[in-house]
């Protein structure tokens, strides 16, 4: 194996951890499914400790929600994300002993992914219960050129014997039994039953189904033509199946390919399964490990020219940096129906859950590397509409729409209101979401079409949801009840600063819009019935938007009541009692100033011509006092606002923190999926923090600063249908225009003209 080189993640390089982190830290995915690097001999053997499956972007089961008092309103399903059949899997049979049903010994020698391909290659030693041992190597890929393709080969290589090894490729169980462990506590517990039947063909095709939710999936498996193998029957499933004579010392190699179909209404699949049957065999037909393999790693290949992050002065950090891209471009769905799961598709943590995580922390990395992907994940926003359109008025909330906190086909799936429902910003969050989209990329066709309407609808919302304040402190001010902000450890206040600063923004942009859609489509004005007084109120409520504020202090006020409470006491709470939602009741917490993870100092992050350094550096030493990080989605802010007031060592702690999360498992809980928030904040203190990206009008400003032990920072960015290149080190900044018109931008907020002909070169120092 490849060890040295940069895109290589080599498990022995990695901090030592248990099986279950490494099988989500190496598992493969493209947006449409992830596989965990399981144990390939495990299936539902209670035997190996892993927790082996697939998981299907966008394919769920409903679990009943139960409730000692239901009342109205309340989230009824939860959604699941199924835990399906581990592709991997295959059984070996050696001395007619079966390894399904007489565990054999598994001992994993090694594992490299080649971030570069996208191959992840793996060295099991297996031995047999008659004391045969085998070595089996594993190479596989999610295809990135077919998104509804896995492909594995299997070599085998007898190691103290020569004889006959039978290997048999099926799937005798459809619904991983393995129970994973969550720190969610408000996770329901699934019931979800999987029904399996397969499909007439040539191949193995199983079509599998949901109970509930009545969704349905077809897996198609082929041996590829480098080393055809048998369709036969065994126990009453087809499968693969063939019988090497292996001679000690010599290995033998075979490959699948795997056709996944995305997710289907059941009653339609059921009605066209022979066409499906047909078009996975047209699909699988005539296919080498070589061809596909290739095809899959020009795109990934497309993916690191647009989005690599190269570091030079830390080689190791280089690499774990990629680790956080891959997994963010391995887990964002693509097809405008689904979005990038809170775990990405690495387990079953979150239930598989899309939350403002997608929005917040990941997007901004595609819309600058893969603009098109962002498209795809805001089109998701778009497609679910209608089920956000019916929550608000389920809501008792008249006008416009209110996205679910966390979901995944668009419906309401928090269980426990405080810390789900109630953090309505999601609205806005998605609306800031689609005026950067809009900015960055100039992409005028989505506003028109989607995004727009988006942001009508969402600013709709604030003016039903928020009133007017009467009273002497919130007199003619715009003011919103009774929500809960980013920070999970207070609920259900009265104007918390986050959520009224993004309303405010969602109702401003509306505005904007509004106004310059009036003058080149008016048509949709009328179509969506925005009318000149509907863009007053919008205006009035921006203008008049309350946003409270702790004068002695001098610090923005988390909400209304935030300052007055006792501070949580944070050095006396012994760690092992962290994180503090799974050790005291939610009212102990909300009863005090503590906070899980940024939260006011979110619109420091996001508004940073809100408030001159001063302020910011108040805000900061005030929050970052009473935040304990409980949540993967808080250091990185931090980090990025340390950076900005300066506090260089501080930076770059966080920063550390945040990239090696899921590599040094700091969680405690990567076992059960990867952070994806976490890791697109890698990203973002990459570039908005070392890099100082900011945007300006058209354009945008670059404000850079290494920390001293790195020598250069390279990466590219779309900017209105234009690739640039930005090198920064110690010294000094180079922008390069890879394509496209010439363009304005700033560095350090004084403007210069890139073009083709010449380079941009600054010297900071
Ligand atoms: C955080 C939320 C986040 C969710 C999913 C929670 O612990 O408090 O902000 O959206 O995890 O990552």
């Amino acid at each position: 194996m490849d060890t040295n080189d940069a895109f290589q993640l080599h498990l022995q390089k990695l901090p030592p951890q248990d099986k279950k982190t490494f099988e989500t830290i190496y598992t493969l995915g493209n947006g449409h499914f992830g596989i965990r690097a399981s144990n390939p001999l495990q299936g539902n053997n209670s035997h190996f400790n892993g927790q082996p499956g697939l998981f299907v972007n966008g394919f769920y089961d409903l679990t009943q929600l139960s409730y000692g008092e239901n009342y109205s309103g309340y989230a009824q399903n939860s959604q699941t994300i199924c835990q399906l059949p581990d592709l991997r899997f295959i059984i070996f049979e050696l001395d007619g002993i079966r390894s399904d049903e007489t565990p054999y010994n598994v001992k994993l020698v090694d594992k490299n992914l080649d971030m570069r391909t996208g191959v992840l290659m793996e060295i099991f030693d297996i031995k047999s219960p008659t004391n045969k041992l085998f070595r089996l190597t594993l190479q596989s890929f999610a295809s990135h050129a077919d998104k509804h393709l896995f492909v594995i080969k299997y070599s085998v290589s007898a190691l103290n014997f020569t004889g006959a090894l039978t290997v048999i490729k099926q799937h005798p169980y459809i619904n991983q039994q393995i129970q994973s462990r969550t720190d969610d506590m408000r996770a329901s517990r699934p019931e979800t039953a999987l029904d399996r039947t397969f499909i007439k063909s040539k191949l193995p095709i199983m079509l599998i189904s949901t109970r509930k939710s009545q969704l349905a999936l077809i897996v198609a498996q082929q041996a590829l033509k480098d080393n055809p193998m048998q369709v036969g029957m065994i126990d009453d499933l087809p499968c693969h199946n063939k019988t090497f004579d292996l001679t000690q010392g010599m290995s033998q190699s075979f490959s699948f390919v795997y056709a996944i179909s995305y997710p289907h209404p059941l009653l339609k699949t059921t009605l066209s399964q022979s066409s499906f049957a047909a078009s996975a065999e047209k699909r699988l037909a005539n296919k080498s490990f070589k061809q596909l393999l290739d095809e899959s790693a020009a795109k990934i290949g497309e993916f690191w020219d647009n989005s690599d992050v190269e570091l030079t002065g830390d080689t190791a950090l280089a690499k774990d940096i990629r680790f956080n891209l891959f997994h963010l471009y391995q887990a964002a769905g693509n097809d405008g129906l689904t979005s990038i799961p809170a775990k990405g598709l690495t387990g079953s943590g979150y239930e598989g859950h899309y939350f403002w995580d997608a929005e917040m922390f990941m997007l901004p990395f595609f819309i600058y590397t893969e603009p098109a992907i962002a498209r795809q994940l805001l089109l998701y926003r778009y497609h679910t509409l209608p089920q956000a359109q019916r929550r608000a008025r389920e809501m008792g909330v008249k006008n416009g729409v209110m996205f679910p906190w966390r979901t995944i086909n668009g419906e309401e799936s928090s269980s426990y209101y405080p810390a789900g429902t109630a953090q309505v910003h999601i609205n806005a969050d998605i609306a800031y979401a689609i005026d950067t989209y809009v900015r960055v990329t100039g992409d005028e066709d989505f506003l028109y079409d989607y995004g727009y309407e988006i942001i009508v609808k969402t600013a709709r919302f604030w003016l039903s949801y928020g009133h007017w304040g009467k009273d002497i402190a919130h007199k003619s001010k715009f003011v919103i009840d009774d929500v809960t902000g980013p920070d999970e450890y207070t609920a259900m206040v009265s104007n918390n600063y986050f959520t009224n600063r993004m309303a405010q923004n969602n109702l401003s942009i509306a505005v904007k819009y509004s106004n310059q859609l009036k003058h080149s489509h008016a048509e949709k004005l009328v179509t969506l019935n925005v009318t000149d007084e509907e863009i007053a109120q919008f205006n009035q409520a921006a203008d008049e938007m309350y946003l409270p504020y702790d004068d002695q202090k001098k610090i923005k006020m988390q909400d209304d009541l935030s300052t007055s409470k006792p501070v949580w006491p944070i050095k006396e709470t012994p760690r092992n009692q962290f994180p503090l939602l799974l050790h005291f009741h939610p009212m102990t917490i909300y009863h005090y100033q503590v906070n899980k993870q940024a939260d006011t100092v979110m619109t420091d992050f996001l508004f940073p011509k809100d408030q001159d350094a001063a302020q910011l550096k108040r805000d900061f030493d005030y929050y970052e006092a009473i935040t304990v990080h409980d949540s993967s989605l808080s250091r990185a802010i931090f980090g990025i606002l340390a950076h900005r007031l300066h506090h260089a060592d501080d930076a770059y702690g966080y920063f550390m923190q945040t990239v090696m999360m899921d590599l040094s498992n700091s969680q405690g809980n990567t076992s059960d999926g990867i952070h994806a928030a976490n890791m697109g904040s890698s990203w973002l203190s990459l570039i908005y923090g070392f890099a100082g990206m900011g945007l300006e009008k058209d354009s945008f400003n670059l404000s850079p600063e290494l920390p001293e032990a790195w020598s250069s920072l390279r990466f590219r960015i779309w900017f209105h249908g234009r690739q640039i290149e930005i090198t920064i080190t110690q010294t000094a900044v180079t922008v390069k225009l890879l394509s496209g018109n010439p363009i304005k931008f700033y560095l350090k907020h004084k403007a210069f003209k890139l073009t083709k002909e010449q380079l941009v070169n600054h010297f900071l120092k």
